[in-house]
C-alpha cells in the first residue's frame, strides 16, 4: 500500500474488498510517524492503543457486524480538541499537564464513525500563529521542504497527512488555520460555516471566530469526514442543524449553472505573482468545467485584518482569563495570589500569546472599547453585508487562499505585523461566519499553491461540489511531498 497516496475514500473501498486491513493501514501510518515525526514534529504523541482499535474495527468487519463510515481511517487531532484521557496542551505550556476529562463531541463523532484517533497535532500556542512556531513544543516543519514552515495554526494537523501519518486530521480556523496550512502543505482543508461543527470540547481562543474542519487529500474526503462530525449539539448553543454537507446528485461532472464571482480586492499588490498565475489558471479550468466567471467587489476587505486583529486579542483575553494557575495545570507560587496569578501566566503562556492577551485588554478597557473593539465589530458587519450582496449574484467565490507559498522558518518570527499579513485572504470568512475551502492548484519552486472557494452560510455543498469537480480535472492534489 502506497500511504503517500492513499485517500480516505480509497482506504474505505479497499478495506471493505478485503485488499487490506484497518491493522494494515494503521501500521503503514506508524511507519511514517517512526520514518518522518523527529524531523517534522508534526505529532506530539501517538495514541497507544492506534493498533487495538484497528483490530477492533477489523473484528467487527470479520463478524459481519455494521461499521461506521469512517471505520478505521486513522485521523490525527489537533492538540485543542479534547480527547477523553489524552494530555490536551493546545501548544501551550501553560496547559503542558492537563489531561482531558471527556471527548469533544466532534471526538464523540469519530468514534461512533469508528475512526481510529493516532495522536496529538502540533499547533501554534492556542491557536495563534500562521506558520506553526508559536508551539512551546517546538516548530512543526513543511514536508515539502522542511526549511520552510507549513503554515499555522493547524500545522501538525496539515503537515502529518501531507507526509503519510494519517488520512485526514482536524483542525481549527479562527483566521484561516486550517485553509492556510492545507494551501502551504499541498492539501484540502475546509472552514465550516460557523455553528455547523460543536464546538464543544474546543479550547476556546476567539468563541465568535472559531471552527472545527477536516483536513484531507481530496475534497471528497473533506466532505467525509465533515458529514460525521457536523450537525447540531445540545452543548454547544451555537451550533445548529444544517442543510446536507454533501449532496451526490450535486456533484456532476461538470459547473454548468454554477456562477462564480472574482473578487478584485483579493488580487492585491503584494501578492507573489506566481501565485496569482495559479489561481488564475485554477479559475479558468472552473470556466472550461461550466462555470460563468464574472468579476466581483467586496470592498471593506482591506478593513478585514484590521477588525480581525482587534476582535480575535479581545475575546482570546478573555478566554484565556481562565488559566490563573488554579484551575488548570500548570501553576507557579508567588507571594500572594496576585504574584502567583502572574508568575503562573508569565511562565506559562509564550510572547504571541502575551502580546494578544494586552491587546486585547487594551482594546476593550474602558475609555477605548468604543473607538477599537465596538468600531472593529461595525466593520465585521460590513464585510459580512458586502458577502451578502455579492452571493445575491454569484453561488461562490474563488480566490487565493494565501497571498505566497511557504517562507523559511524563522523569517516573520519576529515580526507580528507581516505573518498577520498573511491571512489577508482567509481571515474575512471567519469574520462574516462563511465556509471556505482550500484546495492544491499550483507549484512554485517545489512548494504548494492554493485555490480558496467561498460560499454562503451552510452551503458546504456548492464548496464540495466546486472542489471535486476541480479534482476530477486536475492532478495537483495526487503530488505528494
Ligand atoms: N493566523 C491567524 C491568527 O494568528 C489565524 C489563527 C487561527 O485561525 N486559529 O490569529
Amino acid at each position: 500500500m502506497d500511504i503517500s497516496t492513499m485517500t480516505i475514500r480509497k482506504a474505505l473501498d479497499q478495506m471493505q474488498a478485503g485488499e487490506f486491513t484497518a491493522k494494515d493501514l494503521v501500521q503503514a501510518c506508524l511507519d511514517s510517524i517512526e520514518s518522518k515525526n523527529e524531523n517534522l514534529n508534526a505529532l506530539l504523541s501517538v495514541a497507544d492503543s492506534a493498533l487495538a482499535q484497528a483490530d477492533a474495527i477489523d473484528r467487527k468487519r470479520a463478524a459481519g457486524e455494521e461499521l461506521g463510515a469512517l471505520a478505521g481511517i486513522p485521523i490525527v487531532i489537533k492538540d485543542n480538541i479534547l480527547v477523553k484521557g489524552w494530555t490536551a496542551s493546545a501548544g501551550s505550556r501553560i496547559l503542558e499537564d492537563y489531561q482531558a476529562s471527556y471527548d469533544a463531541t466532534v471526538i464523540k463523532r469519530l468514534r461512533q464513525a469508528d475512526a481510529i484517533l493516532i495522536g496529538r497535532a502540533n499547533m501554534d500556542e492556542f491557536a495563534m500563529g500562521s506558520s506553526g512556531e508559536t508551539s512551546h513544543y517546538g516548530p512543526t516543519k513543511n514536508p515539502w521542504d522542511e526549511t520552510k514552515v507549513p503554515g499555522g495554526s493547524s500545522s501538525g494537523s496539515c503537515a502529518a497527512v501531507a507526509s503519510g501519518m494519517a488520512l485526514g486530521a482536524l483542525g481549527t480556523d479562527t483566521g484561516g488555520s486550517i485553509r492556510q496550512p492545507a494551501s502551504l502543505c499541498g492539501l484540502t482543508g475546509l472552514k465550516p460555516t460557523y455553528g455547523r461543527v460543536s464546538r464543544y470540547g474546543a479550547v476556546a481562543m476567539c468563541s465568535s471566530h472559531d471552527q472545527i474542519g477536516p483536513i484531507a487529500k481530496t475534497a471528497e474526503d473533506a466532505a467525509l469526514i465533515l458529514a460525521v462530525i457536523e450537525g447540531s449539539d445540545a452543548k454547544d448553543a451555537t451550533s445548529v442543524a444544517g442543510t446536507d454537507v454533501f449532496i451526490p446528485e450535486l456533484v456532476q461532472k461538470d459547473l454548468k449553472g454554477v456562477k462564480i464571482g472574482i473578487p478584485k480586492e483579493y488580487f492585491l499588490a503584494g501578492m507573489d505573482p506566481a501565485v496569482e498565475k495559479a489561481v488564475r489558471e485554477g479559475i479558468e479550468e472552473l470556466k472550461k468545467g461550466g462555470a460563468e466567471i464574472t468579476e466581483v467587489s467586496l470592498p471593506h476587505t482591506e478593513y478585514g485584518l484590521a477588525a480581525y486583529y482587534l476582535l480575535m486579542p479581545a475575546e482570546a483575553s478573555s478566554n484565556l482569563g481562565r488559566y490563573d494557575g488554579v484551575r488548570y495545570a500548570y501553576s507557579s507560587n508567588g507571594n500572594d495570589l496576585i504574584d502567583s496569578y502572574a508568575r503562573t501566566r508569565g511562565e506559562g503562556f509564550g510572547a504571541e500569546v502575551k502580546r494578544r492577551i494586552m491587546l486585547g485588554t487594551y482594546a476593550l478597557s474602558a475609555g477605548y472599547y468604543d473607538a477599537y473593539y465596538r468600531k472593529a465589530l461595525k466593520v465585521r458587519t460590513l464585510i459580512k453585508q458586502d458577502f451578502d450582496d455579492v452571493f445575491k449574484q454569484v453561488d461562490l467565490i474563488a480566490c487565493p487562499t494565501s497571498p505566497s507559498v511557504a517562507w523559511d522558518l524563522g523569517a516573520k518570527f519576529d515580526d507580528p505585523l507581516t505573518m498577520y499579513l498573511s491571512d489577508v485572504y482567509t481571515i474575512t470568512a471567519n469574520l462574516a461566519t462563511l465556509p471556505g475551502m482550500s484546495v492544491p492548484c499550483g507549484f512554485k519552486d517545489g512548494l504548494p499553491i492554493g485555490l480558496q472557494f467561498l460560499a454562503k452560510p451552510f452551503d458546504e455543498a456548492s464548496i464540495f461540489r466546486a472542489g471535486m469537480f476541480y479534482q476530477s480535472a486536475t492532478d495537483w492534489h495526487k503530488k505528494t511531498p
